[in-house]
């Protein structure tokens, strides 16, 4: 069974389109909300080591801002695309809706693979990106964080570049800096600590006992470790992890600190003295408990949705769920907890960041979990009942929440002129 490939910007223009069937929006509404408020794309001309410059397509897009400044982060993929930055902003609008913290939906990205940059390159090629859309960025406009390719110290010069530009230090540009420039505690974690979160909610309200758990992690970034980490650290198995190189197997147990040690030296989890090596694919057909899709989007298709053995899946990826291979999952009874409500654990702490940042008033790591928990719980549970009030899964009811809000901030503050 082959999927005819939709992109993703396609996906989430079907799946918004049925949500606003759902809620009977106007037409002029809908038009609105299918529309990204700013598309800009950037030539980004970057010094070389070699003494000559290369020039790398950047875009920087933001969905809506009727609830705040754009937030999303910036992407250094070969595959970025203005569709895919285009989907990835409007599902930060639906995502910091959900959680119901004050912004709007952004994204940035280039189209380059930061693996073949010098540390140098990549400076170069940042500040100069940040030149190109410092009009369109700022604590009071769109804040940009770190997101697949892009780390703190991507962040850092960032910041540096539109502080040097302003004349005074900005921390509020950005957030996922280092913590030294205002970074908030416990933000490298955030993303996979919410998705865990939504996980321990999900195992309650389903009556799972959270004992002898099998979990498999895809992906081994900033959110795939941290998810196994955590998880491990709580008593769960994690029994397969993946990158792009290749994936690996034990099914009495991974450690997720010796993994990444691994990973540290030879820069793939493949190889792992102490599992089998799997092919990628597999991965995700394990026998599993819990899988947690964590890299990149499209990846549970309609050709391998039946073969999926969790019980549940916790999106820590944006969109790696296609709308078919979701229904073929919900009809096998499997419990997704979606991306706008999985992985907002991210943006969340990120919100946190702004205001400790704002307020020149920075809290302690204790501080920002039980605020996350008490900001992620309140999500799972609104989302969950809303899921049950309307008899729809979890990103129905999700998208639901999040664009009845939206539609309800674009009417409130009315069309200029
Ligand atoms: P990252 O660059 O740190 O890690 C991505 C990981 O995915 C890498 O280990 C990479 O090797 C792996 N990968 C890529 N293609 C793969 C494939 N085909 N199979 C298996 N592994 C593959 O990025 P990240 O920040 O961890 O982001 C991962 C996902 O989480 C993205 O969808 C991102 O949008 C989403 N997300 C991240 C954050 C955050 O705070 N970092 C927040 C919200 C959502």
């Amino acid at each position: 069974m082959t999927e005819t490939k939709q992109s993703v910007w396609d996906m989430t223009l079907e799946r918004l389109d049925s949500t606003m069937d759902l809620l009977n929006l106007t037409p002029g509404i809908r038009k609105y909300l299918r529309q990204p408020r700013k598309v800009l794309e950037v030539a980004v001309t970057t010094k070389m080591d070699n003494g000559d410059i290369d020039i790398f397509t950047g875009y920087r897009i933001q969905h809506n801002t009727n609830r705040g400044p754009g937030k999303g982060g910036i992407r250094y993929h070969p595959d970025v695309t203005a569709d895919e930055i285009k989907a990835l902003a409007l599902l930060m609008t639906l995502k910091c809706t959900v959680v119901g913290i004050p912004f709007g939906g952004a994204k940035g990205g280039i189209v380059v693979d930061p693996k073949k940059l010098s540390l140098r390159e990549l400076e170069n090629m940042t500040r100069r990106y940040t030149f190109e859309i410092i009009n369109n960025i700022g604590p009071e406009k769109d804040i940009p964080a770190p997101d697949v390719g892009t780390n703190s110290q991507v962040m850092a010069w960032i910041m540096d570049t539109y502080s040097i530009d302003k004349g005074y230090a900005v921390p509020g540009v950005v957030t996922g800096k280092p913590i030294e420039l205002g970074g908030s505690l416990g933000r490298e974690y955030a993303t996979s600590l919410g998705c865990v979160y939504t996980i321990l909610s999900t195992l309650k309200v389903k009556e799972i006992d959270a004992t002898d758990l099998d979990v498999v992690v895809q992906g081994y970034g900033n959110a795939g470790y941290h998810c196994a980490r955590i998880l491990y650290d709580m008593g769960f198995r994690i029994i397969a992890v993946s990158d792009s190189q290749g994936a690996i197997l034990n099914k009495k147990g991974l450690d997720p600190y010796k993994v990444l040690s691994h990973k540290d030296k030879t820069k793939s989890v493949k190889g792992y003295s102490d599992a089998q090596d799997i092919d990628n694919e597999t991965l995700l057909t394990l026998n599993c408990d819990i899988l947690i899709p964590a890299a990149l989007e499209n990846q549970i298709t309609r050709s391998n949705a039946a073969d999926i053995k969790a019980k549940i899946i916790a999106e820590a990826a944006n969109a790696p769920t296609t709308p078919k291979a979701e229904k073929i999952l919900v009809d096998n009874d499997i419990f997704v907890i979606p991306d706008t409500l999985c992985n907002a654990g991210g943006v969340t702490v990120s919100y946190f960041e702004w205001v400790q940042g704002n307020l020149s008033y920075f809290w302690s790591e204790r501080e920002v979990k039980l605020k996350l928990r008490d900001i992620m719980d309140k999500a799972f549970y609104g989302v969950y009942k809303v899921s049950g009030a309307r008899k729809v899964d979890m990103r129905t009811a999700a998208s639901l929440l999040a664009v009845e809000r939206v539609a309800r901030a674009i009417k409130l503050r009315g069309i200029y002129p």
